[in-house]
């Protein structure tokens, strides 16, 4: 199945995610702080990392943004755990560049989902072999690589996914609702910020061509490539 790495260092919590991802069929490593944590996620590479956010040594915002910040660990996907639901630390949780957020105390089914959402990011999908192509920037679904006039665009697995939906709405609007339901297969009730913190990020990696992504207002977003207003 998928490498696991878990960074928690509550050992119930910790043990009780590996019994229940091993039970999955996965290969769990346990890690009980953010400094070793990242090494260990350095040296390994595993498929997926559920982070906690507060950790000895090293806090889990700051093990994910280090990993963001090299091209070796930066696709690694990362799901981050925190105790305390207060805003500020879901944005903080997002802006250090992890893919998902899961609240304190949560179901391990609930847990269970997302992971197997994660992971079904990386496998090719169906349409593996198709090109998609929105004005300058190139999207190839079965190296899973976006490209701008040939040079390549590091993104994760999640912002890829949320772009090749844009590309292919072909210059739609899609509701942020259906964003957050199609790429992280959440809830239709809920929060839509996830979106708009994924689309900041995706945004500011496509760099001259962040304008291609459009807000539409009260809507979401749409893929138009053309020149800037
Ligand atoms: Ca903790």
């Amino acid at each position: 199945m998928a490498t696991i790495l878990v960074v928690e260092d509550e050992p119930d919590a910790a043990e009780m995610l590996a019994f229940n991802l091993r039970g999955a069929g996965h290969e769990v490593s346990l890690v009980e702080d953010g400094g070793k944590g990242l090494k260990v996620a350095q040296t390994t590479r595993p498929d997926l990392l559920i982070l906690d956010y507060m950790l000895p040594t090293m806090s889990g915002p700051e093990v994910c943004r280090a990993l963001r910040a090299e091209p070796a660990t930066q696709d690694i996907p990362v799901i981050m755990l925190t105790a305390r639901a207060e805003e500020t630390d879901r944005v903080k949780g997002f802006e250090c560049g992890a893919d998902d957020y899961v609240t304190k105390p949560f179901s391990m089914r609930e847990l269970m989902l997302r992971v197997q959402s994660m992971l079904k990011r990386r496998l090719p999908s169906p349409t593996s072999g198709q090109q998609l192509k929105a004005g300058e920037l190139l999207v190839d679904l079965a190296n899973q690589t976006a490209t701008i006039q040939g040079e390549e665009v590091r993104l994760t697995s999640t912002e890829l996914k949320l772009l090749t939906m844009l590309i292919r709405a072909g210059g739609q609007a899609v509701p942020r609702q259906q964003l957050l339901t199609d790429v992280w297969q959440y809830a239709a009730d809920s929060d839509t910020r996830t979106v708009d913190s994924h689309i900041k990020r995706l945004r500011a990696k496509l760099g001259p061509l962040a304008h291609y992504v459009e807000t539409v207002q009260g809507i979401g977003y749409r893929l138009a490539p053309g020149s800037p207003e």
